[in-house]
């Protein structure tokens, strides 16, 4: 619920700054989905429905890069996706910078995989929209897990 209201909040500051058209704009979605992910992610490390969802989709991923013959980048997803299950519970996913940091490097790699140069274009509006989609969902469920207070003077 937290990605939710995040991600729609990004999405409508999109609107805002003229990124996007309107609500009806397939972006609009994207942007919102891009922060429930995030916001759904941290928990891929422990039996979570969250955590089963990824895994269904994972392994939909896998198996049409298989069957489309793109073993590198089924290679880089089954990498990936077993990160989480390296540390314990609220372990790395739960890092206080992990929602900058991952993000950033996952957005680097996604363009030279796909774009396969470097250029301008890189930092374009609607990147950094997606990128702070990823950021704020991600530190969206952070707060809600309680790792950051915003009275620190509360009783637990
Ligand atoms: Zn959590």
């Amino acid at each position: 619920m937290g990605g939710l209201v995040t991600g729609s909040g990004i999405a409508g500051i999109g609107i805002l700054v003229g990124q996007i058209p309107s609500v009806l704009h397939p972006h609009w979605w994207a942007v919102a989905a891009t922060a429930v992910f995030f916001s759904l992610f941290p928990d891929v490390d422990t039996d979570s429905l969250p955590a089963r969802w990824f895994y269904r989709f994972v392994v939909l991923g896998l198996i049409a890069l298989a069957l489309t013959g793109q073993q590198r980048l089924g290679l880089s997803l089954a990498i990936l996706s077993m990160l989480p299950l390296l540390d314990h519970h609220r372990g790395w996913t739960h890092g206080r910078w992990m929602p900058l940091i991952a993000p950033a490097i996952l957005g680097v790699g996604a363009t030279l995989a796909w774009r396969e140069e470097i250029s301008p274009e890189w930092f374009a509006p609607l990147d950094i929209l997606y990128y702070s989609a990823a950021v704020l969902g991600w530190y969206t469920h952070l707060l809600l897990d309680g790792l950051f207070r915003l009275f620190p003077q509360d009783l637990d």
